[in-house]
């Protein structure tokens, strides 16, 4: 039943160090979020986003807290996700083709079949005639396509994309999110999306939740109320464009009380 919270984020704490040292990075954030939702997590730099991340991802213990995805803990379980980071982490001495199929065939579906499932991913990307290529031979744009498709592939439900589009330029940036929202409308998976981009956001997100400065507290979530698929006129919407102007004052006096200028 795809209404049911499916994944939960209980009470995480995270402080790291000790003594003078010790910073506390995420203070007892909780959440929920329902199969195949896609929720974005802004938030000012350095609150605890991918640490946040890295606990839904199993790599890392928290201090106090406990994340479950369908009932089960992950903590100290990695592998039940897929995790995408700004850097794209192709492997530079394989191609293109295998980079993508790279989480099916470990997870044990033969090289074959793998490709079939890919290929017509790899086409709609604007990738075919570049499967043989090796990352270096590739754009950034198209080296973080590559990335995601990788990411979309690897068979898990729940997704986890860090910034994943931070580094490319408005263009490509745009035709990235596009993509993905088309092919997560498809594939109904869960996406949790780490943006600084308040506007890619709303384009893209069904909720929002807003993230203090450090250490990371929930805020508020925001629901983005409109109708799919999306395109980028969405933005000039008056509900849309309101929206953003509270999240933005939100974030700015986050901003402000960690930084005063
Ligand atoms: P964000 O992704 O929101 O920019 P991070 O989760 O990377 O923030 O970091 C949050 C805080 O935790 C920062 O102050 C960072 O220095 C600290 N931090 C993150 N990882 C570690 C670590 N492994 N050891 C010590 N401090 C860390
Ligand atoms: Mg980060």
């Amino acid at each position: 039943m795809p209404s049911l919270a499916y994944l939960h984020v209980d009470g995480v704490t995270k402080r790291f160090g000790s003594g003078r040292d010790r910073v506390s990075a995420i203070e007892n954030v909780s959440f929920d979020v329902r199969e195949g939702t896609f929720l974005s997590i802004l938030g000012p730099s350095g609150c605890g986003k991918s640490t946040l991340f890295n606990h839904i991802a199993g790599l890392m213990q928290p201090t106090e807290g406990d994340v479950t995805i369908g009932g089960a803990s992950v903590i100290g379980k990695p592998g039940q996700v897929g995790y995408m980071l700004q850097k794209d982490l192709l492997l530079p001495w394989r191609t293109i083709e295998d980079n993508i199929i790279l989480g099916q065939t470990l997870h044990g579906t033969s090289k074959r079949d793998a490709i079939a499932q890919a290929a017509p991913l790899i086409e709609r990307c604007g990738l075919k005639g570049f499967e043989r290529h090796r990352p270096h031979q590739l754009s950034g744009g198209m080296r973080q396509r590559a990335a995601l498709l990788r990411t979309l592939l690897t068979g898990k439900d729940v997704l986890l994309l860090d910034e994943p589009f931070g580094a490319l330029d408005a263009i490509t940036r745009l035709q990235l999110q596009m993509l993905l929202t088309d092919v997560w409308q498809e594939m109904r998976k869960t996406i949790l999306f780490v943006t600084h981009d308040v506007d890619e956001a709303l384009l893209l997100s069904d909720e929002i939740l807003l993230l203090s400065s450090r250490p990371g507290r929930v805020l508020k979530r925001f629901f983005v109320d409109q109708p799919r698929p999306r395109t980028p006129e969405m933005l000039a919407d008056p509900a849309v464009a309101s929206l953003k102007a509270e999240i933005m004052s939100m974030l700015w006096k986050e901003v402000r009380r960690d930084e005063p200028c």
